[in-house]
């Protein structure tokens, strides 16, 4: 049955517990493995691999209910394929939709990738443990990306840009392998003229269409001036980037108990429940996908 045929199927029958005297929220923490029908309402493509999906949750009391923190994930699903923990890429501060920032790479990303706007798919959560937003509030912020971490650091960026005059300095480095790789660059190019964010991108390998720094997403660093007593680090990439990034940020002074990174693990239920994600004594689904530096110095392989 094609998607869009089972999205007016949902609008024609109605959810068996619609009328029920429970808030949204109520029904959606009786049973937090029951998939919540969400509607594709946006689409866009941001490289030759990454697409922004913007969701609607079809039933408005759960849609009212839904909120999280950035750096929180869902268990997305689609019918008959499978499902996959997304981050989440929008901000708290706007409700009513879900932004997921998804890359090909596999058969589920491939199924999501098919589909069009108006197609159905299922979403539970939100899940785990995200940045520390209120802790975070009054301070100044360097946020470093690499490639897709991008996707649960734009939620956080956004979130302070839509309460900027609660933070100091914000800075962020975001790098990529290439000037095609580039993700959000609307966005980027953007607040590369805002004087209240200063921002660094990096590609590893530049070409003739670049005119931004050339280098890992260290190189900033060598030029980057912070002031370590009020500063939190927040950072999100590939394995390999974390141990360098976060040396960088103890070179400039930031502590330890100032650094957070979200991690990626392969994981199922995404409730502590499968074991799917256990590190240790720490299942990264709900100990994380947002750790500090002290957690993950204990996770193994990650620092
Ligand atoms: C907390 C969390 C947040 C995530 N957020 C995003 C996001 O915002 N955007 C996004 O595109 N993806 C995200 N992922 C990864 C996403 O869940 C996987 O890419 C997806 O499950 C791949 O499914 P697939 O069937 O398309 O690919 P598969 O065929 O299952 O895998 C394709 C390739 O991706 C690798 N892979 C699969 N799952 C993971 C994983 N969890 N971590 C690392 N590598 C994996 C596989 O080893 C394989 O090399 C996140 C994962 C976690 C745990």
């Amino acid at each position: 049955m094609p998607n869009n045929v089972a999205a007016s199927a949902i609008e024609v029958h109605p959810f068996h517990d619609a009328g029920s005297p429970m808030t949204g929220a109520e029904r959606m923490a009786a049973n937090p493995y029951r998939p919540w029908p969400a509607r594709i309402t946006s689409i866009t493509e941001l490289t030759a691999t990454e697409k922004l999906f913007e969701f609607r949750l079809v039933d408005e009391c759960i849609r009212n209910a839904f909120h999280h923190e950035p750096g929180q994930f869902v268990e997305l699903s689609i019918f008959g394929v499978g499902e996959a923990p997304i981050s989440i890429s929008s901000s708290p501060s706007k409700s009513g939709f879900i932004e997921l920032c998804v890359r090909r790479a596999g058969r589920f990303t491939e199924a999501l990738h098919k589909m069009q706007c108006g197609d159905i798919v299922g979403i539970r959560g939100p899940f785990g443990r995200g940045f520390p937003f209120e802790k975070m509030r009054g301070h100044d912020i360097l946020l470093v990306a690499g490639g897709l971490g991008i996707a649960p650091l734009r939620s956080l960026i956004n979130n302070i840009h839509d309460e900027r005059s609660d933070f100091g300095k914000v800075t962020i480095i975001y790098g990529s392998k290439t000037p095609q790789e580039v993700m959000f660059r609307n966005q980027f190019e953007m607040w590369r003229h805002r004087k209240d964010f200063d921002l660094y991108l990096t590609v590893d390998h530049a070409d003739e269409t670049w005119d931004g720094e050339e280098g890992l997403v260290t190189k900033p660093f060598e030029h980057l001036e912070i002031n370590p007593d009020t500063t939190f680090g927040a950072l999100c990439g590939p394995p390999v980037m974390y141990r360098f990034v976060v040396q960088e940020m103890r070179k400039k002074g930031i502590s330890y108990d100032h650094i957070y990174m979200s991690f990626e693990r392969h994981m199922k239920c995404g409730m502590g429940k499968c074991g799917h994600c256990q590190i240790g004594h720490q299942y990264c689904c709900i100990d994380g996908p947002v750790f500090n530096y002290w957690e993950a110095k204990n996770i193994q392989g990650s620092m």
